[in-house]
């Protein structure tokens, strides 16, 4: 048995929600990634099999190709591709359901609609400090995952019997995903427990891993010699190299020929290094300049980001943006490094 962490009074709150609709519409954040999809995906499943119809999953933007395998996958709306369909969904929605994000500002031109909306709102989120105007806000930072809190809420609500293969696929696909293949923000004994049952269900997590992480392109993987090679700088702290950081124009992404989700992992990298505990990697987008923290041990990145990024995350993997040049965000990281380094530096 795993432990419940939801309150009795969030079960039956959200059981009222989800009972009171029929049409039920899942948001998750801009640039989904393996949690965000696998935790809609996999709601989207459960509420299926409890009879709601019908019930969408709406992203803003496109996903990476290495996540176009999960089930039903090929049945999700991207906002970017087709505004006014998903314009009218969300209004005609008796329920939408917020999946890993705390604030509209994290679903890009989705957010207006959310809060114009007059939908009954659930949000289920394991980000700090959530600021979404809805009816009820199940909030638990310290899961590894929204997936993992898609199972709890699922077998907390009893219906641990409606987890089929498919769900217990996505559900383990963000579970991994969001903790690097169970290597960091991963100590938590039950999160074991919640794997050796979604294995028992059928769950190949060999082949996920395989799914998610080896199937790059060629140009992807040429893309990562580059930059550890060519454009990888470390900063010095106590005389020891502490920080790495990899800068993006918009022309080296076009020579290897970039595609969302290509640049998912690459700020993992330098932590390899044995003295680098802050990794940060800047990337031009169309409009903007985005920005990936990781950290090791006690190093909050998440407070940096949304100091001087406008952004947030998780303490040790955070992301912010930049509106300006290349430059002027490297300088700007540059002025105010030594706040990163303050903390205490990991134990090893
Ligand atoms: P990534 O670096 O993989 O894009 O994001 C790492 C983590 O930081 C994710 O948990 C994500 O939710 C959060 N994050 C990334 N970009 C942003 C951002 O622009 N704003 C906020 N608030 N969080 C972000
Ligand atoms: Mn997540």
């Amino acid at each position: 048995m795993i432990s419940e962490i939801f309150t009795r009074q969030e079960i039956h709150a959200a059981a009222r929600m989800i009972d009171n609709a029929s049409s039920v519409a899942i948001l998750t954040h801009i640039s989904p990634d393996g949690d965000a999809l696998g935790s809609s995906l996999a709601m989207q499943r459960y509420l299926k099999i409890l009879g709601k119809d019908p019930v969408a999953v709406i992203v803003p933007n496109t996903f990476p190709q290495f996540l176009s395998w999960l089930p039903a996958a090929q049945d999700i709306l991207v906002y970017e591709q087709n505004a006014d369909e998903c314009g009218v969904i969300l209004h005609e929605a008796d329920l939408i359901i917020c999946l890993d994000f705390n604030s509209s500002k994290r679903i890009g031109k989705v957010g207006p609609l959310l809060d114009a909306s007059e939908s009954k709102k659930l949000v289920i989120d394991h980000h700090i400090d959530p600021d979404i105007a809805a009816d009820l806000v199940m909030s638990y930072p310290s899961a590894t995952s929204t997936c993992e809190l898609v199972f709890r809420f699922i077998c907390q609500s009893g219906n641990f019997d409606f987890i089929d293969l498919p769900t217990a696929v996505c559900i383990y696909t963000g579970m991994m995903t969001d903790t690097g293949n169970f290597s960091y923000n991963s100590n938590h004994p039950e999160l074991y427990n919640i794997v050796a049952q979604l294995v028992t269900l059928g769950v190949d997590k060999d082949d996920i891993y395989n799914r998610v992480f080896n199937t790059y392109s060629a140009e992807r993987l040429r893309l990562t010699g580059y930059c550890l090679y060519h454009k990888m700088r470390l900063f010095k702290h106590n005389k020891r190299n502490s920080l790495a950081l990899i800068a993006l124009s918009s022309q080296e992404l076009l020579r290897f020929n970039f595609h969302s989700g290509d640049a998912e992992g690459l700020v993992n990298l330098p932590l390899q290094i044995g003295d680098v505990y802050l990794s940060v990697m800047m990337r031009e987008d169309t409009d903007k300049i985005k920005i990936s923290f990781r950290s090791q041990g006690d190093h909050p990145v998440n407070e940096f980001a949304a100091k001087y990024f406008g952004g947030g995350g998780h303490k040790n993997a955070a992301g912010g943006e930049f509106y300006g040049s290349l430059d002027d965000a490297v300088r700007l990281l540059e002025q105010h490094v030594n706040e990163l380094y303050e903390q205490k530096q990991p134990t090893i």
